[in-house]
């Protein structure tokens, strides 16, 4: 193959394609775009959708890995259309919609439950006692324990890429990406709403539905350690039946 790092090499993208008010099934739609090396993926998407197709539809906001809303599957693999250069793809570019999530049109999922898991975790602040008179106080070290969860841009690329998840007899799993922001509460110093969110992590679909596949570290584009995190909530849990 031709090295992608010439510059105006053509691209070809083999795009899934589904409009549920028109078609009958799913198909394939393969597109020739003009790209530079360090282009990313998301200039070519959108790309095509200024000069060649309007109709193809999929999410995007800031474009710099901050939104989220990007997320898709890349040659088999999830992650944000801008975080993937032109000259790391190689031959025909597979994209494809984030799995497990309903398709709304093309790269465009609907995720509601997922979000509907994320907020079970109660994805807040929770506190009994008094305020102190000016603000509840973290030191260095304890923000260093919740220093990656809080890097969790939502995107759902972990979460659908989870074995657990993609399983339909097991898809109630509220999954890994909710799992991290309660990790991100439950090792917060100044959070008080441990026994508040055991309801829903203490379960064979809350934290104990992980089966420690580590997909989700392996895609999850801000490099959090997800099954780690998860591995952590497990331990905090067993602590207190082991020691109430
Ligand atoms: Fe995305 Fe990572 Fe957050 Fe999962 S943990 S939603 S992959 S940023």
């Amino acid at each position: 193959m031709t090295s992608l790092l010439q510059a105006g090499m053509e691209v070809k993208l083999r795009i899934f394609r589904f409009d549920p008010t028109r078609d009958e099934r799913p198909r394939f739609q393969t597109y020739e775009v003009e790209a530079d090396p360090m282009d990313r993926l998301l200039d070519c998407l959108n790309r095509i959708r200024w000069e060649q197709d309007p109709t193809l539809s999929f999410r995007w906001s800031c474009g710099h890995g901050i939104c989220g809303s990007d997320g898709m599957r890349i040659n088999g693999v999830c992650g944000l259309a801008c975080q993937k250069l032109v000259k790391d793809l190689e031959g025909e570019v597979l994209v494809e919609p984030l799995p497990v999530f309903k398709v709304v049109k093309d790269l465009v999922v609907d995720l509601g439950p997922f979000f509907e898991k994320y907020h079970s975790m109660k994805p807040y602040l929770i506190t009994k006692t008094p305020p102190p008179e000016r603000e509840r106080r973290q030191g260095p070290e304890d923000q260093q324990l919740i220093e990656d969860s809080i890097r969790c841009i939502l995107c759902g690329c972990c979460t659908a890429s989870c074995p657990v998840n993609q399983n339909q007899e097991t898809e109630s799993y509220v999954g890994p990406a909710a799992l991290v922001r309660a990790f991100r509460y439950l090792y917060d110093s100044r959070d008080e709403g441990f026994e508040e969110r055991l309801s829903v992590l203490d379960r064979k679909d809350g934290v104990w539905g992980c089966q420690t596949h580590w997909k989700c570290t392996e895609v999850c584009p801000k490099e959090i350690p997800v099954t780690k995190e998860i591995g952590l909530i497990k331990r905090r849990l067993y602590e207190r039946k082991r020691f109430p």
